[in-house]
């Protein structure tokens, strides 16, 4: 509580000395959710004003809603501190201004997070824009940026292996795709780019793949049912000849999950520690793509004496 000095300069509160009025909202006079001389709402509506200003002076027609949706939250104080983060304030002074179209693919430039995600459903959620299955725009995006640190010959085919293979599975899901789908389909690119590297070390492409090779390279590595599935539509698409990839005798049992029971079983450990640290990490990493998830899963898994 503020102080004041008295006239017999005794420590007093605010309120004791009928000062009430001077710290309340500089606007409408609230005392609730005081951001410096504001209230929460009526710093949030000012913020908005100014964020969402087509260059007319009033809020851009399409981002009305969002106005609507962020001055509806319980306390504005959230969406105010939210607002200042970037690239949330940028981004919507560029949609607003004209300087980039209130779409999907504007938010397809900003880098891959959280922050981004939460962004994209915001929009969604306000009705600003269309609903879309985030996760697989979001695998999208991943892919393409894997891609191009891959060679241009082993990109082209796991880009064809995604388009024909991978995508019309995902789209045909009843449900959006979840952040295990994800992780464990990015985790699948990686193991399939891996192979691919590998061949080209031992100076060998697609075509010239054969079962001694296949049981080579599956001795010195995991992630083979990941390959089995690959190496069938290569050979289905007349990229190399039938191989045989081995199982794996005696692994543990999540060694030989299929990836939706994966998926499954990341979902839920995802659920269940959502706000601990390891929820978080595993969160992590399925956004940034690049970790070994299976193994996090299987240490968790283990831990809690369910696998
Ligand atoms: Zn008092
Ligand atoms: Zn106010």
């Amino acid at each position: 509580m503020l102080a004041y000095l008295d006239a017999v300069s005794a420590r007093v509160c605010a309120a004791c000395v009928g000062w009430v009025d001077r710290i309340g909202c500089r606007d409408c006079g609230s005392h609730e959710q005081l951001i410096g001389s504001q209230c929460g709402s009526c710093r949030l509506s000012e913020r908005l004003a100014e964020l969402l200003d087509d260059g007319t002076g009033t809020v851009h027609d399409r981002l009305q809603p969002l106005r609507d949706y962020l001055l509806s939250v319980k306390d504005p104080r959230t969406a105010v501190r939210w607002l200042k983060r970037d690239p949330i304030a940028p981004t919507l002074r560029s949609m607003a201004r004209g300087q980039l179209p209130i779409a999907h693919t504007t938010l397809d430039e900003l880098p891959l997070s959280m922050r981004t995600r939460h962004f994209r459903r915001l929009l969604i959620s306000a009705n600003v824009l269309p609903e879309i299955d985030v996760f697989l725009n979001e695998l999208e995006l991943a892919l393409a940026q894997v891609l191009t640190t891959i060679p241009e010959e082993h990109a082209r085919l796991i880009r064809r292996y995604h388009q024909w293979h991978t995508l019309p599975r995902l789209r045909n899901r009843p449900k959006p795709m979840t952040t295990g789908v994800f992780a464990n389909r990015m985790r699948n690119v990686r193991l399939i780019a891996a192979f691919l590297a590998w061949l080209q070390e031992q100076h060998l492409q697609l075509p010239m793949v054969d079962q001694a090779v296949i049981d080579r390279y599956s001795a010195s590595t995991s992630g083979r049912d990941e390959l089995r599935q690959f190496l069938t539509w290569a050979a289905r698409s007349g990229l190399c000849v039938k191989v045989e990839v081995p199982r794996v005798r005696n692994g543990p049992p999540q060694a030989a999950m299929s990836d939706e029971a994966l998926a499954e079983l990341t979902g839920r450990v995802l659920a269940d520690v959502a706000l601990s640290p390891v929820g978080r990490l595993l969160a992590l990493f399925a956004i940034v793509y690049a970790q070994p998830i299976r193994s996090s899963v299987e240490l968790r898994a283990r831990g809690g004496g369910t696998a």
